[in-house]
């Protein structure tokens, strides 16, 4: 064993040094290094030629637009570029049919959940499906992520499978596995006797999906336990039991005590990072908003209050519509009533949202419904509910990218940023469910998917 540990600690003052030396952007550089190792072949430009092109930059969307791809960046884009302008060393892409945009980014999946509303499936993966299997499976999700055209994520929380998002985001990001660029909340935190699995014989000691904890102390240390192992956000949940309560709204039991909620958020910003609350019902979202969180996840009723203190604060709404109306279609399908009405409310309180301005970031749940359904029909229902097409994209690109502090990477297609780009065969401007064709992906520079 000795051995062993020499190396591991050598390996760990080696990177303190590297750190301490040159700082985390040198290593960010280094990964950098990593991809364009990977792509070598091509040192010469990339060139994309759009029929259309929603840089999400121009004020309209660019005709017949020209990106210049080096390396892993967008070096340049030129609009109206004429057709005779293909000259020069490099590669050329045609997507002169085709409406290109920035890739998407989805901030609500579960890579490591391979869906949890039918009847036994959650149990199957935490009682029956080893931490390795279930890691496979997770790097299948990623490589779903990117055939839809979602080129970065943030994963929310590992139900159960520990730190295993970490290693995925990491074996990504170096080129091991293909998918898209994630930010990880590893475990989430939630109190005794609010998680599954609950309900089974006290004898048993039976895996959670999250990480038990109780009081201000346990609080601040599994926070810096993540952290430590990884974690670029801070998933908790701040309530459970949504019911419906008086009038058109939704109520719910909080989770957490607000004192343990502040000693989480103020625990994971004192280390700069920021924290996702699950928050469905009033009195969750109540909490989570006056703990300060930096986004909050379903809210399917959300008070006006606590929306003005959003507003205020600048707290991200990320609605995640689709996956309850596709929990009440297997619920019908089973027999029982889900959440009666709790869409129609979700449906509601998303168009409150919407007009009284709150930021609202796209994402989905995916994970809770099973990887072989297409995420992108969330665009559909944000559509359906009051935004239109346009809006529902910059929710998916540069407002995603602002909740996740990645706005000086991508959710535009400009020089400087990493080459992400996705195209589509119509315009999904005139029709939003065209975002659940994507024909053409490039990640970093490379191309993931060209159906052409
Ligand atoms: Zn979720």
């Amino acid at each position: 064993m000795m051995p062993y540990v020499i190396t591991k600690r050598t390996r760990a003052i080696a990177a303190a040094m590297v750190l301490a030396i040159s700082g985390p952007s040198a290593l960010a550089g280094h990964h950098v290094q990593a991809g364009e190792q990977q792509n070598a072949a091509s040192s010469a430009a990339t060139f994309i030629r759009c029929g259309t092109l929603i840089d999400e930059k121009s004020p309209q969307p660019l005709k017949n637009a020209l990106i210049e791809v080096s390396g892993n960046k967008i070096v340049s884009v030129t609009a109206n570029a004429a057709a005779s302008s293909k000259s020069g060393p490099g590669t050329w892409i045609d997507l002169g049919s085709e409406t290109c945009l920035p890739g998407l980014i989805d901030t609500h999946t579960h890579t490591l959940l391979q869906g949890d509303q039918r009847p036994g499936q959650y149990e199957e993966q935490i009682l029956k499906w080893s931490l390795p299997y279930r890691t496979i499976r997770a790097t299948q999700s990623a490589q779903r992520a990117l055939d839809y055209g979602f080129t970065t994520i943030r994963d929310l929380e590992t139900e159960g499978a520990y730190y295993a998002d970490v290693a995925l985001r990491n074996a990504i990001r170096e080129g091991v596995v293909p998918g898209p660029r994630m930010k990880v909340a590893t475990r989430a935190l939630d109190t005794t006797g609010a998680y599954a699995l609950i309900g089974y014989d006290p004898a048993l000691t039976l895996p959670h999906g999250v990480q038990v904890i109780d009081g201000p102390y346990e609080a601040r240390k599994a926070v810096r336990e993540e952290i430590s192992n990884g974690a670029d956000w801070i998933k908790v949940y701040a309530d459970r039991s949504v019911y419906h309560g008086p009038g058109d709204t939704m109520e719910s039991i909080p989770t957490f005590t607000l004192e343990e909620l502040n000693a989480i958020v103020d625990e994971a910003h004192r280390e700069r990072h920021p924290v996702a609350a699950h928050a469905m019902g009033l009195e969750g979202v109540h909490n989570a908003v006056a703990a300060g969180v930096d986004s909050i996840e379903h809210g399917a009723y959300i008070s006006d209050d606590d929306m003005k203190t959003m507003l205020a604060r600048g707290i991200y709404y990320v609605p995640t519509l689709y996956i309850f109306i596709y929990a009440d279609q297997i619920h019908a399908a089973e027999g029982f009533q889900g959440w009666r009405g709790g869409t129609a409310i979700h449906a509601e309180t998303f168009r409150r949202a919407h007009k009284a301005g709150l930021k609202i970031a796209f994402g989905t749940d995916v994970g809770g419904f099973e990887w072989t359904i297409n995420p992108a029909k969330e665009f559909a229902y944000m559509v359906q509910y009051g935004m239109t097409p346009a809006e529902a994209i910059r929710s998916a690109t540069v407002t995603a990218s602002e909740l996740l502090r990645m706005q000086s990477e991508v959710g535009t297609i400009e020089p400087g940023k990493f080459a992400d780009v996705v195209a589509v065969p119509s315009d999904p401007l005139a029709d939003i469910g065209a975002l659940e064709h994507v024909s053409f992906v490039m990640k970093d520079g490379v191309v993931c998917k060209n159906d052409k």
